[in-house]
């Protein structure tokens, strides 16, 4: 028998006993969506500031996302890519335009597109770099978080990701994050293939590298014949303020890689783009996926593209965002350590007050009516729907504000 979930307090039961206990939420159960704005199982409305981090780029529900979902899933869902299929070829067409690609890899969630980028770099090391054989090496940066593959936990520096689940994949340089001198020494190495990097480290706590870091890494990537990519899974889709974060320093990375919010937050499209030279190195068989590419993502994809156009979330994210960083610099609290981020990803650092941290303000802004959530224990991010209007976040700051300012 299917249970129907009556009371938040079910659902969680439920939960707790049947799946696994891989995640610690923030003890509310939601049943429905729209926009900015959440309802719990009880029908209690809150702001939603983490957007499925950063998913939710356009709203919830996206009234044009969603119909464009439902004519595909009426009409062809899947054929693998074992035949062509009447969306992909439009859909490609359609994003490597906009971002100014020669060719798209479709895939699913953001772990595989930046798998898909991995594979791709080391291929193009072999076939174009002439590196030697099994040779090939990545930087990354300390502090990144590019999903939970066992690949990618190699190249994780967060004992929480990575601990116990050894033998790890070789082929990884660890720099600092926002080190320019470490990351030119790292080059040196002449096996390095690719840099890759987060433009804004989203998951480690809204980590806003120095203005000039990103261009000044790719120019030393360019001058080394290494790749620069990018993983703008979380910061890209007008998120920042800009299409894309590496659009703020006029840096267009050599292999991109967008997920979540690809999708509006409908469902795992992500996708990874590069020029004929290396994502041609690529051949068939030697990469794919049963989803990726399905056509039902292509339409939604596309859809979730033209919202963030039609509705200038771009404009918005830039706007509301420094809104956001103006008003919550004026709170008169200890607890507020820093404000930093940019558009509309941000965090507030929390200095512990009393023994109060980071997760008890979060359960006074649930009480209040405004979701968000820790990232580490210190750190909140804020990061709702870029389709908030200006009234509606005054409103949801005016909550924040009184939740930090109860534990004065
Ligand atoms: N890359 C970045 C920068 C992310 O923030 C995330 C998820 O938070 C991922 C990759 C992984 O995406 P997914 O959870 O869809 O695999």
């Amino acid at each position: 028998m299917i249970e129907k979930v009556t009371s938040s307090k079910q659902a969680i039961e439920l939960e707790d006993k049947y799946g696994a206990h891989n995640y610690h939420p923030l003890g509310v159960v939601i049943a429905k969506a729209k926009g900015p704005y959440m309802w719990d199982v009880e029908g209690k409305k809150y702001y939603d500031f983490l957007s499925a981090y950063s998913a939710v780029n356009q709203g919830h529900c996206h009234p044009k996302i969603v119909q464009a979902m439902i004519d595909q899933a009426q009409t062809l869902t899947l054929t693998s890519r074992a035949f062509y299929n009447d969306s992909l070829g439009p859909y490609e067409k359609y994003i490597t335009e906009l971002f100014g690609y020669d060719k798209v890899l479709p895939m699913n969630s953001g772990a595989e597109a930046d798998e898909t980028a991995l594979k791709l770099c080391r291929k193009w090391a072999y076939l174009k770099k002439g590196l030697p054989d099994n040779q090939a090496k990545i930087i990354v940066c300390d502090g990144n978080f590019h999903g939970r593959t066992i690949t990618i936990i190699s190249m994780s520096t967060d004992p929480d990701a990575y601990s116990g689940f050894g033998p790890y994949t070789p082929g990884f340089i660890k720099v600092p994050y926002n080190d320019i001198p470490a990351l030119q020494k790292a080059l040196e190495d002449p096996n390095v293939a690719g840099f890759l990097v987060e433009p804004i480290q989203g998951e480690a706590g809204v980590y806003v590298p120095e203005d000039g870091y990103i261009k000044k890494a790719y120019d030393l990537c360019k001058a080394k014949n290494v790749l620069f990519i990018a993983d703008e899974v979380q910061t890209g889709i007008a998120r920042t303020g800009k299409m894309l974060a590496c659009d703020h320093e006029g840096v267009r990375p050599d292999i991109l890689i967008l997920g979540k919010a690809l999708s509006g937050g409908t469902m795992p499209v992500s996708a990874v783009l590069a020029d004929d030279d290396i994502m041609l190195c690529i051949k068939p068989g030697e990469h794919g996926s049963t989803f990726g590419g399905n056509p039902v993502a292509c339409k939604v994809a596309i859809a979730a593209l033209e919202v963030v156009k039609e509705e200038k979330l771009m404009e918005k994210s830039e706007a509301l965002g420094k809104i956001f960083r103006d008003e919550m610099r004026n709170v008169k609290s200890e607890m507020i350590e820093l404000v930093r981020g940019k558009g509309l990803l941000n965090a507030i650092v929390i200095r512990p007050k009393n023994g109060k941290e980071a997760w008890d303000v979060c359960l006074k802004m649930k009480e209040l009516g405004v979701l968000a959530k820790p990232t580490h224990q210190h750190i909140i991010r804020f990061a709702p729907p870029l389709v908030i209007t200006e009234e509606e976040l005054r409103k949801a700051i005016a909550l924040i504000k009184e939740a930090i300012l109860s534990f004065e």
